[in-house]
C-alpha cells in the first residue's frame, strides 16, 4: 500500500479553484498549488483565501511559456514577476510564505524534453538549464524535503537536487482536457476518466506508474483546468481508496 502522497495541482486559479480547495479541506488533504502569474492576478482573493485555508502557492511562470524557447533573461522575468505577486497575496492574506517553489511549465526545465527520457547531452542546453537553476538558487527558491521518493529514474534525472519541484506520478487529466477542447486523441488513449483511471491501478514503478508500489512516495500531478473540473473529485477519491496519505513536503523554514 502507498504511504504517502504528495499532492501538486497546476495552473491555477481558475474559476473551479475554489471548489477545490473546499473539498480538498473538506477531506482534510494539503496540497501545493502551482500558480501561473496571469492567473492570480485575476483572483487574488481566491489565492487569499486557500492560504488561509492553509494550502501552499508556488510559482507556475507567468504565462506559462515553454521555458526552452525563451532566453534566459526572459525564463528570469516570469519567474520573477509570479514572484513578486505570489508575495504580495502572502502578504495581504497576513500569512508568512512559507517557501518559495517552483515547477516549470510543461516540466521544461529549458531543455525542451522530458525529465522521465534523461537529459540531451547537450552542453549549450546544459548550460541553459543550469542558468535558470542558479537564478532559482539566488533568488530562494528551494526543493523542500519529499521523504522517500526512491524510484531511479527520478534520481537518475537528479530531479531531487534541483530548485524546482518535478512530479513521479502523472493523472493524464491533461490529456483528457485536450481531447475534451480539441478532440485530439492521446497517443496512449487517456482520453477519459474511465482510461486514466485504469492507468492508476498499473504496477511500472520505473515506468512513471508507481501508485501502487509500496517502496517509494510520490509528488503527484493534477491540474485545475478548465473542462475537466468533474474529473478532479474521481481521481482525489481514486487515490484515497488506493489507501495515499496526503503530507506537505518539509519546508526548510
Ligand atoms: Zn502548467
Amino acid at each position: 500500500m502507498k504511504q504517502v502522497g504528495y499532492l501538486t495541482i497546476d495552473d491555477a486559479p481558475s474559476a473551479d479553484f475554489l471548489n477545490k480547495v473546499k473539498l480538498l479541506t473538506s477531506k482534510e488533504i494539503p496540497a501545493l498549488f502551482f500558480c501561473r502569474g496571469q492567473y492570480l492576478e485575476e483572483r487574488p482573493d481566491d489565492g487569499i483565501y486557500a492560504i488561509k485555508k492553509g494550502f501552499v502557492l508556488g510559482n507556475h511562470s507567468y504565462s506559462h511559456p515553454r521555458f526552452s524557447e525563451l532566453s534566459l533573461n526572459e525564463c528570469f522575468q516570469e519567474i520573477k514577476q509570479t514572484d513578486e505577486i505570489i508575495d504580495k497575496i502572502y502578504r495581504d492574506a497576513e500569512v508568512t510564505r512559507p517557501a518559495k517553489l517552483f515547477r516549470f511549465p510543461y516540466g521544461d526545465k529549458g531543455s525542451g524534453t522530458d525529465a522521465e527520457l534523461g537529459w540531451p547531452d547537450d552542453k549549450e542546453k546544459k548550460l541553459f538549464m543550469r542558468g535558470i537553476q542558479n537564478y532559482l538558487k539566488k533568488h530562494g527558491y528551494e526543493q523542500p524535503i519529499f521523504e522517500n521518493i526512491s524510484y531511479k529514474w527520478y534520481k537518475n534525472a537528479g530531479l531531487h537536487l534541483d530548485l524546482d519541484i518535478y512530479w513521479t506520478y502523472y493523472t493524464f487529466d491533461c490529456a483528457v482536457a485536450e481531447y475534451r477542447s480539441t478532440g485530439t486523441e492521446h497517443p496512449l488513449g487517456y482520453n477519459n476518466l474511465r482510461s486514466i483511471l485504469a492507468r492508476m491501478d498499473e504496477d511500472e514503478p520505473e515506468g512513471c506508474r508507481g501508485l501502487n508500489y509500496s517502496r517509494s512516495n510520490d509528488i503527484i500531478l493534477l491540474h485545475d483546468y478548465p473542462g475537466i473540473e468533474a474529473i478532479f473529485k474521481p481521481l482525489i477519491e481514486a487515490l484515497l481508496t488506493k489507501g495515499v496519505y496526503f503530507k506537505l513536503p518539509i519546508f526548510s523554514i
